[in-house]
């Protein structure tokens, strides 16, 4: 996995942020940038005189970063994200000589993918409750957690059974925003109720599911390690909760879960640095 320290940073290149080493930026004026972590805006310093690596400074001290570089004493400061215009995001085309330099041009594993989809949503032209729906949707709450709780028949952790309702969150399973509309976001059979720690690994596309006879069972990714998994209740080969599914529901959800998969596989067959 990528281990984020400040002599890296997002910049937004044909329309999406990725990754790109600090260094890489200079030169090129006129690019937004802002830090990996906690989005704010940022600053690019040169190689130091000693010879250090090129890195980035937060423009404002933002003390809940932990990729912080600002030294002195705390200050109270509110960070706020860089914000992306319409025209912003065409200018960002332009950039398109630095993809190459970018630690991953696969945008399902930027790291900001959710704030970009909540700033979509925020900039969109649905109501304020439809927008509270869809970025409700987007974190796993709400009307989409209710559907898929309604389609699963049961509110427990598909995988652990876990009942803990403070736990669960509805994870999707085709990417948010390769999905083409608001009601594919928001169907029940595009989720799997999941305790918070196996989400994070299901959205980021280190585990998946395979069909297997009548069952779904959990793959790993190969780079991770299936003791420490075990210790955190997910093994290799468990089987999804599905016998309270009815068939079209899970005819659909298959349909999802193949995309996944098929990120899954991609993200696995590749070294990432
Ligand atoms: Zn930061």
């Amino acid at each position: 996995m990528i281990q984020l320290t400040n002599s890296v940073c997002e910049a937004l290149i044909c329309g999406v942020w990725r990754l790109i080493p600090v260094e890489s930026l200079h030169g090129s004026t006129g690019i937004l940038r802002r830090c990996p972590e906690c989005h704010a805006s940022i600053k690019l310093m040169k190689l130091g005189k000693e010879g250090q690596h090129p890195y980035f400074e937060h423009e404002k001290r933002n003390p809940a970063c932990s990729l912080i570089s600002a030294k002195g004493k705390a200050v109270k400061y509110v960070h706020s994200s860089v914000n992306v215009s319409e025209k912003d995001r065409e200018d960002s085309e332009k950039f398109e000589g630095l993809l190459s330099l970018c630690i991953s041009n696969n945008d399902m594993i930027n790291d900001g993918e959710m704030g970009e989809d909540i700033i979509d949503v925020s900039d969109s032209t649905l109501s304020d409750l439809e927008k509270r729906h869809a970025i409700n949707a987007r974190i796993g709450l709400g009307t989409f957690k209710e559907a898929v709780i309604s389609v699963w028949g049961s509110e427990t952790c598909a995988l652990t059974l876990t009942p803990v309702k403070e736990m669960l969150v509805a994870s999707h399973i085709k990417v948010w925003r390769n999905c083409e509309n608001t009601a594919e976001r928001l169907e029940g059979a595009n989720g799997i109720l999941l305790c918070a720690h196996i989400d994070k690994l299901f959205e980021k596309h280190r585990i998946t599911f395979r069909k297997v006879g009548r069952e779904y069972r959990l793959k790993l990714a190969d780079d991770l390690d299936s003791s420490l998994m075990t210790q955190l209740g997910i093994n290799e080969g468990d089987a999804l909760a599905t016998g309270r599914m009815n068939a079209a529901d899970l005819e659909k959800f298959e349909d999802n879960l193949a995309h996944h998969q098929k990120i899954f596989n991609h993200l696995n067959d590749k070294e990432i640095v």
